[in-house]
Order: structure tokens, then sequence, then C-alpha cells
């Protein structure tokens, strides 16, 4: 699993370690529409069908022939068409049609008119402005051509494909079984919700953070609950997550002084490796294989948990889930005040963007310490500075990058 090197190791490449291992390990199922919400779509699309599927009126106007116009008369109303109720009749020269948006236009029709622009008079409809030749008329296929490539396979479905695939008449869909993900927090200080505290205990958190985070990428859950600082219950406890899960995640026990007794379970049972990467929060970190199940190990810090998940763990797992992950789009702001900053490590530093005069600017959520949580809760982006960066003054530029999903 390398990098046992005592370096730093930079986020990127521990990254690419990873991905480099990984492939999806989610077969496929078939899923009525409605249910596929959120699932990770594993067939491309095309569209079996034209949309719209005819020339149809985008308003509720007049149907008309330019031709028609050129007398300058009122035209008389040969008809009505209707969405779901097309107008088939004949249509005599020097007249117009009454059309209502999403009504097939009748063959011929040149120009739709809104209503607003005419008015109705004795003798009938007078055009108040000149149209042009297609004027309000969605052409047939101007959405999507009948076989053109719609969804790409990998995509997690989310309310803007559910309707898109319900116009094309898609009722089932090809996607992803869920990946199952194993979780438990290790350390003898830990307690459960729900539990008085003797001296020296905390409350576990992280494992709430981890669930929380799956759900929100659709991943199943095995929650095995908290594991003390014993090695014949965390054996038992990595046995049952490689049975049952496709990965298994930690919190806790990774850290130099503990490190060694999960190294050692672990190395009996798979193959792992114990990263000190360069990033803040969250220097150290595991990952490996079971011999089913892949295996991260986060670090314990409730901070440094959450930021090494959605850093790491989240791409790791969608890769595993079958889904072509994307990070949010990083935007640049300018720092509201100075930011504290050591060159060494790349900061994921937790900040508050909002839109200042000057377009947008960024403040720290205050203490940036790896335990303090309120950090976190109060925030609504990271602030990330780069390995190499010192301290930031007033007025710089940083990189933000807006929570995602996994964090709202
Ligand atoms: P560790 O990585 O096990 O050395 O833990 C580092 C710090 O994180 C210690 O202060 C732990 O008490 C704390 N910690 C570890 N696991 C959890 C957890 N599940 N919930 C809250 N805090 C934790
Ligand atoms: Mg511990």
């Amino acid at each position: 699993m390398g990098f046992d090197t005592g370096a730093l190791l930079p986020l990127d490449k521990a990254l690419q370690g990873m991905l480099e291992q990984l492939s999806c390990r989610c077969e496929t199922e078939q899923l009525p529409l409605p249910q596929a919400l959120d699932r990770i779509l594993a067939e491309e699309i095309s569209s079996p069908l034209s949309v719209p599927p005819f020339d149809n009126a985008a308003m509720d106007g007049y149907a008309l022939r330019l031709a028609d116009l050129a007398a300058g008369a009122p035209l008389p109303v040969a008809g009505k068409a209707f969405a779901g109720q097309p107008y088939e009749g004949e249509w005599p020269a020097g007249h117009c049609i009454r059309i209502m948006t999403g009504a097939p236009v009748p063959a011929g029709t040149e120009a739709v008119v809104m209503q607003e622009e005419t008015q109705e008079g004795a003798n009938g409809i007078t055009f108040l402005t000149t149209p042009f030749l297609g004027q309000n008329i969605r052409r047939r296929g101007e959405d999507l051509a009948e076989g053109s490539r719609v969804l790409a396979s990998g995509l997690r479905l989310s309310p803007r494909e559910l309707p898109l695939l319900a116009s094309l008449g898609i009722a089932t869909v090809t996607v992803r079984r869920p990946l199952k993900v194993a979780i438990f927090s290790t350390g003898d200080e830990l307690k459960p919700l729900g539990t008085p505290l003797a001296h020296g205990d905390i409350y576990d958190s992280n494992r709430y953070a981890v669930k929380a985070m799956l759900t929100r990428m659709g991943i199943e859950c095995l929650d095995l609950g908290i594991i003390p600082d014993d090695p014949a219950q965390l054996r038992a406890a990595f046995i049952q997550a490689d049975r049952e899960a496709d990965a298994l995640i930690t919190t806790g026990g990774v850290s130099v002084g503990e490190a060694d007794f999960t190294k050692q379970l672990l190395e009996e049972l798979g193959e792992i490796g114990f990263w000190k990467l360069a990033i803040k929060p969250g220097k150290p970190f595991a990952f490996g294989r079971l011999p089913n199940a892949w295996f991260f190990g986060l670090p314990g810090n409730p901070v440094s948990a959450m930021v090494t998940f959605d850093q790491l763990v989240q791409p790791a797992l969608a890769k595993l889930a079958g889904h072509h992950f994307a990070r949010p789009l990083p935007l640049q702001a300018m720092a509201a005040e100075p930011l504290k900053k050591a060159p060494g490590r790349l900061d994921f530093q937790r900040g508050i963007l909002s839109l200042g005069p000057n377009g947008l600017e960024v403040r720290s959520t205050g203490s940036q310490d790896s335990g303090v949580f309120s950090s976190l809760s109060r925030a609504n982006c990271y602030i990330v500075l780069e390995q190499a960066r010192g301290k930031v003054a007033a007025g710089e530029t940083v990189t933000v990058e807006p929570f995602s999903g996994l964090l709202l």
C-alpha cells in the first residue's frame, strides 16, 4: 500500500494513489424511474424520440401564414388548436387559427403571434406587431434530437434528470446497487448517546458525522458502534466488516501512539498503508484492503475526520460506487481579515463566504483547531490555502470551495 515514507504526502498524490487501485464494485439493477432518485446511472441514455415530438406553439395566440398579412386586413379565425387537441380542419387563405401553448401548430404555420400583440374586432384579428418566420414556434427535436446522447453512465440521478427521462418516456433505468460501508469508532474514551459520561469520557460524535455523510452519498451504512481499544474486539469488528461490506471506515486509532495497535491487526488481516498527509486538519490517515473490503482509517479529531472524509474518502467511495464524481467548483474570494497559516501543509480552513461591495469575500470561523466543531458548523466553505503558502493578509485573494451536498 506504500507511502510509509515518513515525509508528508501531498493530498493529490494520496488521492491518485488510492483511486488507481479502486474500481466500481457495484452490480447493476433495474429500477422504476421514481425509485431511481439519487442512484448512480449504469447505462448511457440516448433519446428514443424527438423532444418536443412535434412543432408546437410557445405562446397562447394565433397561428398564421405570413403572406396572409400582406393585405393588412384583419384575419378571421378559422378554428382552434389546444394542447392535446390539434386543429385538423381546413385552413382557408386569409385566416388565422387560435392556438394555445403546447398545441401542435397546424401544417403551414409560419408564426404564432401572442395574444397580447393582437386585437379582436368584428372582422377578425388585427396583428399589432410584424411577426418573423418561425416566431413562437418550438420545433420538433429542438430540445433533443432522436438518438442523441442525453445522460452519461456514472451520473447521479437528481431531481433535474428524472423529469428529463420521463419526457423521453423512459419508465425504468439501469442503476448501480448502493455501495455498502461498515463504520465504527475506536477509543476507550468514547460513550454512546444516552449514557452518562465518567471523568475522561466523551461522546462519540464521529460516527454520526460519517453516517450522515454516507447517507448524503446514497451509501448503505452498517454501523458497528464503538469498539474499545482492545485487540480481540477490534479484530472481530474488522472481520465482520470485511465479510458484510464493500468498505470499512473507522475513526481514531491511526495517529502515532495508537497506530501500532491497528497496524498490527490490519497487517495480519490484509494490507495497509499509514500515511501522514500534508493537509491540515487531518494529518494521519490509513488506507488499505482487507480480504474483501477496502479500508479507510480516519483521524479521531472530529474536524479532521470530516475533512479527510470529504477530500479523500468521498472520491474513493464514489469510484467504488460507479459514480463519476466531481468536486464543487472552486471560487476566488478576498480574505476580509488576516488568516493564520504556516507553510508545509495544504490547509482546509473553515470560512464564511459572503458577497461584499467588491465581490466575494471570506472570513475565518475562528479557532481552526481540529477538535473545534463549531468552526465547521458555522462555516459555509473551505478556505483552501496552498501547501507552500504562509499567513494571509487582509485583501489577498484566496481559493474557496463552497460546501457541497455532502456537508449541507
Ligand atoms: P485518536 O485519533 O484516536 O488519537 O483521537 C484523536 C482525538 O479525537 C482524541 O481527542 C479523541 O478523544 C478524539 N476522538 C476520537 N474518536 C472520536 C469520536 N468518535 N468522536 C469524538 N471524538 C473522538
Ligand atoms: Mg483513540
